[in-house]
């Protein structure tokens, strides 16, 4: 709580300077010492009032108290002078009285007669007795009061000389005839009524003791008589002995009276024996009037100090709200200017009544500029006024839609942005509705990617619609068909059933079924599964005559699920060219192996030659030996035996042949190197002798078979043999140099494995650089009558073995000396060799 005074009144000039200090030292304190000291000084001062008044009451009722004991003193000592002075004069009287008896101025009748005078006009006193000197009563008049007063036969105790006489008096008696003057007696109890004591006036008679006087007073009458009205009003008077014993009072003493405060005590001369005269106070009207005032303002006090104190914790209570309040709104405050959403508040008309900054920011108009304005408002773009307008309309009537609503927005520099609204009522803490607050966002971004977004999504639908590949997406768990482009829709219409025959279940009419494209991935997490994609299948669809490369892959959908995509492309044009080319290739090999032929014709002529030439002279010599009877039966059998070998030669040359050129279709059977080596050379040794070429071979012992067609590989060696040849004829070579090398080695290579090297070396031109790059090309030749197939027939041949083919020059310094092909051919099983990747090469 801050109470530090307004700054207009600490700011005048005319203040006083302890005013001035005060406000300087208020203005030092830390607000809750502040706090504690504007609760605690009306508290103080409370108490300060409360400890005055007690004060005040303290001092006037010492004052008053000092007064009353005061005129307690002055009426005690005032009774006790009356008493005195009554006593006094009584003794003379009794002194004269003693005279006349003494000298026997009066006789007995006498004296009782004097006695009644006197007694009657001293009420004080109730009997005068004469006492011989042996204290035997000579004469007695006892008060008529008291004989009234008292019972009979009290009152003729009384008068009986015979009663045993009380030792106060005996006492009295005693002193008065020792000391020969008056002597006072202890006060004692006659009877439980009378308290009296006596005077005993010696009678001396000649100079000798004769008796005594004795006068009897009652300290009750002595007090009736002798304290005044007025202060017996005032004052309790009572005498009282030494011990304290209460002898007679002006009020009737009352047990359980509480001790007065007020005591003044003067001694009851001329009685002494320890009597007492004690006047008390009463102090009535003070205390009850005293009293009444003092609790009065006890009370108020305390009634003060508890609405303090009531009020202090009330303030305190406030001020722990109001500072949760301040709390609250400097947490509101820091919200509200934190957050990026734009708030505007206004009343029931449309007047703005507030904005936070993220509005003032979104709209470039300031707060000053926008609070208190009506419609149309400065961010309302003026071509969209009337529809501003009718949206403010359906705000304030409450009709806003829930779910907000998008207008455009006009900054203060004239750009426009899109902004989303929500409007809620404003309640005020009566719970009365005071206006409708808005809430504003900016969604320009938003609705920008939203747009984006959409369009990404029409692209890539009509991307995916357009496709040729039937794409579709199936739920892995139940089967379900969750996507299916247009193709899928087109060829397999919305059966999931397809999708799974496709993807290879046993049901499917595939016909290029691999073991190893079935899809086996069932049961993997899905994180891995999805990671994975599956090798391409190429599947034949029945019903639609129609090839498909199936391609799956497992993803997770949208919603989570593991799905297989499944992209099937339709390849049957692909397929029917590739047919068309592996019959092509197949034509190719067969025309090269004819054409190889056709060159090596007259060389296969000139090879039959031979074993036709020695039949026919083996028949011409034993014709003529026949002829001339000189035929003997061995040497008929011999030459039958030669010509028959020659005869199975020329057979084998021819039958060699027709395997070579036979168009058959490509087969793998397991093949030794060695005979693959030794058909070749057969066939070869036609081409080398054509062109005067010898040639070397060496296979190493005990190779691995060969899964391969032989025809065709031999085919790939009688081609580079066949080449080798033609290079070292093309360079004239000298017959020395006219050598091919034909090497068949067990070799290990890291890209394919276990292989079986196969190299031709010649001792050719070699290899220009032009021809390295296009050496493979088909129909590139370098030769006038060249076709060009040899090389890249050799390659297709090779890679459908899983093998591969390399050429490279060797080298003597710089110059080139030769050329070598090196054939790697794979070892142990190989699959079925594939049309299709023969025919990409032609
Ligand atoms: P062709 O022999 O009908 O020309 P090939 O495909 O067998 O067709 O050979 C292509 C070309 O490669 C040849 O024309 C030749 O220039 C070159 N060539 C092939 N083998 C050799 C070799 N051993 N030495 C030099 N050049 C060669």
């Amino acid at each position: 709580m801050q109470l530090s005074p307004p700054e207009h009144l600490v700011s005048q000039a005319h203040r006083s300077r302890p005013k001035r200090w005060f406000w300087s030292w208020w203005r030092r304190q830390s607000p809750a010492r502040q706090d504690r000291v504007a609760t605690l000084a009306p508290l103080a001062s409370v108490l300060l009032f409360l400890a005055a008044i007690v004060a005040a009451f303290w001092y006037l009722r010492n004052e008053e108290v000092e007064r009353e004991v005061e005129s307690v003193k002055r009426d005690a000592e005032l009774v006790q002078q009356q008493i005195r002075l009554r006593l006094i004069e009584n003794q003379e009287q009794l002194i004269r009285l003693a005279r006349e008896v003494g000298t026997h101025a009066i006789d007995r009748a006498q004296f009782l007669a004097q006695a009644e005078g006197m007694v009657r006009n001293r009420p004080e006193m109730i009997a005068i007795s004469w006492l011989n000197p042996r204290q035997q009563v000579l004469a007695r008049h006892v008060t008529a009061n008291l004989v009234e007063a008292m019972p009979r036969d009290l009152a003729a105790s009384e008068a009986s000389s015979e009663a045993p006489r009380p030792k106060e008096t005996t006492d009295a008696f005693k002193d008065a005839r020792d000391l020969r003057q008056p002597i006072y007696s202890r006060p004692f109890r006659q009877n439980p009524h009378l308290v009296v004591f006596q005077v005993h006036v010696p009678l001396i008679e000649q100079g000798a003791f004769a008796g005594t006087l004795v006068a009897e007073y009652s300290l009750e009458s002595m007090l009736r008589y002798f304290v005044p009205a007025e202060v017996s009003r005032r004052h309790v008077v009572s005498l009282v002995d030494e011990d304290e014993e209460m002898l007679a009072s002006t009020v009737t003493p009352q047990r359980g009276r509480a001790a007065p405060t007020l005591v003044y005590s003067v001694p009851f001369s001329p009685v002494d024996h320890g009597v007492m005269l004690r006047g008390e106070g009463y102090r009535t009207s003070f205390g009850l009037i005293g009293n009444t005032l003092f609790w009065m303002v006890l009370a108020l006090s305390v009634l003060t100090v508890w609405m303090l104190l009531g009020t202090w914790r009330h303030m305190r209570r406030r001020s722990q709200i109001q500072g949760a309040l301040v709390q609250e709104t400097n947490f509101r405050r820091a919200m509200e200017n934190s957050m990026l959403t734009g708030m505007r508040a206004m009343d029931m008309e449309g007047r703005i009544s507030y904005v936070n900054p993220a509005f003032s920011a979104m709209t470039g108009f300031t707060e000053a500029e926008l609070i208190g304005r009506l419609p149309p408002y400065p961010h309302w773009a003026p071509e969209l006024l009337d529809e501003s307008a009718r949206l403010l309309r359906q705000e304030l009537a409450g009709l806003s839609p829930a779910g907000g609503f998008e207008v455009r927005v006009m900054r203060k520099d004239g750009t426009r942005f899109d902004a989303r609204m929500y409007v809620s009522p404003l309640i005020d803490a009566r719970g009365h509705q005071t206006g409708w607050m808005t809430s504003m966002t900016n969604i320009t971004e938003a609705k920008r990617v939203r747009d984006q977004l959409t369009a990404s999504h029409e692209r890539f639908t009509t991307v995916l619609e357009g496709l040729d590949a039937a794409v579709s997406v199936l739920s892995v768990q139940n089967g379900e068909l969750l996507f299916a482009n247009r193709s899928y829709k087109l060829w397999f219409g919305s059966d999931a059933r397809w999708h799974a025959q496709l993807a290879g279940e046993p049901s499917a009419t595939s016909r290029g079924d691999r073991d190893d494209a079935v899809d086996n991935l069932s049961g993997l997490p899905t994180a891995e599964l999805t990671e994975l994609g599956a090798d391409a299948r190429e599947v034949f669809v029945d019903t639609l005559q129609k090839w498909f490369d199936v391609r799956a892959r497992y993803l997770q959908w949208t919603d989570g699920r593991l799905a297989q995509m499944l992209i099937a492309t339709d390849i049957t044009a692909r397929r029917r060219m590739e047919e068309q080319a592996s019959q092509q290739a197949e034509r190719a090999q067969v025309t090269s192996r004819l054409v190889t032929m056709g060159e090596m014709a007259s060389s296969v002529a000139h090879e039959l030659n031979q074993p036709l030439a020695a039949i026919a002279n083996y028949c011409n010599g034993m014709i003529s030996r026949a002829k001339a009877g000189t035929l003997q039966q061995e040497d008929l059998l011999m030459a039958l035996e030669k010509t028959s070998r020659q005869a199975h030669r020329a057979g084998q040359i021819i039958h060699r042949i027709r395997n070579f050129v036979k168009r058959s279709e490509p087969q793998r059977t397991p093949s030794r190197a060695a005979d693959l080596v030794e058909d070749t050379l057969e066939l070869a040794g036609i081409v080398l002798r054509r062109h005067n070429v010898a040639i070397h071979s060496y296979v190493a012992q005990r190779l691995p078979q060969l899964m391969v067609d032989p025809i065709l590989i031999e085919q790939v060696l009688l081609n580079l043999i066949k080449n080798a040849a033609e290079a070292i004829d093309q360079a004239q070579r000298p017959p020395q140099r006219r050598t091919i090398e034909l090497r068949v080695v067990p070799r290990h290579t890291p890209e394919i494995g276990g292989v079986i090297e196969f190299t031709v070396t010649d001792t050719g031109p070699g290899l220009k650089e032009e021809v390295i790059s296009r050496l493979y090309e088909a129909f590139f030749s370098t030769k006038t009558d060249g076709l060009g197939i040899g090389l890249s027939l050799c390659r297709s041949i090779v890679e459908s073995h899983h093998g591969r083919i390399r050429a490279e020059n060797l080298y003597n310094g710089t110059h080139i000396s030769g050329c070598r092909f090196t054939v790697w051919l794979p070892v142990g099983n190989l699959g079925a060799s594939e049309p299709s990747q023969f025919a990409e090469h032609l």
